[in-house]
């Protein structure tokens, strides 16, 4: 049988009070149906109901079970593929719009957070990213500047005193601080954005599995796992890295990317002598570590590691813990409380799939590691091409759903995420 229930995690526990589980009524027959009740098919919802349209969202789980339930709670500009590497392919007019939208889905996120009222998704400004090696000072102060001048980024340089005076860490040295950026309790976030939708009319149906998608006239049949189907004009498919035999053409191009998550038992006294910034934490390798303290500064959130593996490792809240005393041995010895893995969906272009994979079949979705604000920036812009009303999602036209290489491209990804590794590893020692 299907376990629907949470994952255990900080999150979890942290959990604001939400009902049961409601199941799909009998005879639903919307504009559009949903797929996948994280944080793209939520905000989708949200501004269908917006546009007049009358929507049901399926889950096959709870709201937020996938990984905008488990994530780093970081929201801030830009995609999981860079922006002057965007730059590079595309030109900097298209660069600097798909930018734009992505500015658009972080101010989304902190407008949503007020209008909803929601005192339990707190929000904590800012984004350091510090450097693990030396001799990369220039190249920095060169992006900075350039994504400043040129995008309007809210980004400053920080010098290695001033990293060290705030991370205390020998392992640190200059960083790019992003005055933008924030971070939120993405799980109670996504209740409050269901609760929302309930109350304008939207139903939601969760431990509800899409299993069949079939042609009914002008318009679309989606079979459940309940038994009844949801008649619908449209479907949006945003079931990300836990979409399986719903839509195979869609699925065959996203890679499963695995990431983890620990809580530390509540220390403060100990964090008071490592950590003395209570934004977004994270530094610059190709797969870096990403961290911030939670329960006003008094236990730290870590995450960090990536793999193409879908089980999770036995030593997960070890080796975490490992990373975490390699960059602050003053914290010496403490408990891991909660260890946790998400899975992310990745393309090759690392961008997201926003189009419409066949008429009346859309897809907002693969949003890597970079999702918070491009699961909102895909949402609204979802909602808008649905409803007649707006065409943004052409930006995302050079992004196709291309073959991710199945195991191969599994395999592929992982020896990508080594020689990452190795290559970061050789920055450290050099320097
Ligand atoms: C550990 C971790 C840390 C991260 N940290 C950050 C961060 O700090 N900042 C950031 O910007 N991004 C971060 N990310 C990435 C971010 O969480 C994701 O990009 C984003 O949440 C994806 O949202 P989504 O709605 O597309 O997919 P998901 O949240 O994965 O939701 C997909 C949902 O679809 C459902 N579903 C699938 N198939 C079906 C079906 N057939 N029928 C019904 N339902 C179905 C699943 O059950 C799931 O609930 C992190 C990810 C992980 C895993």
């Amino acid at each position: 049988m299907t376990n629907h229930s949470y994952i255990d995690s900080y999150y979890h526990d942290t959990i604001v009070a939400n009902g049961p589980a409601l199941p799909l009524e009998a005879g639903v027959e919307v504009d559009v149906c949903v797929i996948g009740a994280g944080l793209a098919g939520l905000t989708a919802v949200r501004e269908l109901l917006q546009h007049g349209k009358s929507v049901c969202l399926l889950e096959a789980h709870r709201v937020g079970w996938g990984a905008s339930g488990r994530n780093g709670g970081f929201v801030s500009d830009g995609y999981a593929e860079g922006t002057l590497a965007l730059e590079k392919k595309l030109g900097f007019d298209h660069a600097k719009a798909l930018f734009d939208l992505s500015c658009d889905g972080t101010r989304y996120v902190r407008r949503a957070i007020d209008e909803l009222d929601a005192p339990e998704v707190p929000v904590q400004e800012g984004w350091l990213r510090v450097l693990r090696h030396d001799g990369a000072e220039e190249g920095l102060k060169r992006s900075v500047e350039r994504l400043v001048e040129a995008y309007g980024a809210s980004y400053s340089f920080w010098d290695k005193e001033r990293v060290r005076e705030t991370l205390r860490s020998e392992r640190y040295f200059q960083g790019m601080d992003d005055s933008g950026a924030f971070h939120i309790h993405p799980l109670n976030y996504a209740l409050a954005l269901a609760d929302d939708i309930k109350s304008k009319g939207g139903i939601i149906a969760e431990t509800c599995a899409a299993q069949q998608l079939n042609k009914d006239g002008a318009g679309w049949r989606v079979a459940t796992s309940q038994g009844r189907d949801v008649k619908a004009g449209k479907i949006l498919l945003c079931g990300s890295a836990y979409m399986e035999k719903l839509y195979p053409k869609l699925e065959r191009s996203i890679l499963p990317v695995a990431t983890y998550v620990v809580t530390s038992e509540l220390m403060p006294e100990k964090i008071e002598t490592a950590i003395r910034y209570r934004g977004c934490i994270g530094d610059t390798r190709r797969a870096g570590d990403y961290y911030r303290l939670v329960d006003d500064g008094q236990r730290l959130l870590w995450g960090g590691r990536i793999t193409t593996r879908k089980s999770e490792p036995v030593q997960l809240a070890d080796m975490l813990k490992k990373d975490i005393q390699s960059i602050y041995p003053q914290l010496e010895d403490f408990k891991i409380e909660r260890a946790w893995a998400g899975l992310m969906g990745y393309c090759v272009h690392k961008m997201p799939i926003m189009r419409e994979m066949e008429p009346g079949i859309w897809a907002a979705t693969a949003t890597g590691g970079h999702g918070l604000n491009a699961t909102a920036t895909l949402g609204m812009v979802a909602a808008e091409a649905m409803a007649g009303v707006g065409d943004r999602y052409k930006l995302f036209e050079p992004f196709e759903a291309a073959w991710g290489g199945g195991a191969v491209g599994r395999l592929g990804t992982q020896l990508a995420y080594w020689g990452m590794q190795a290559m970061d590893w050789w920055d450290e020692v050099r320097s």
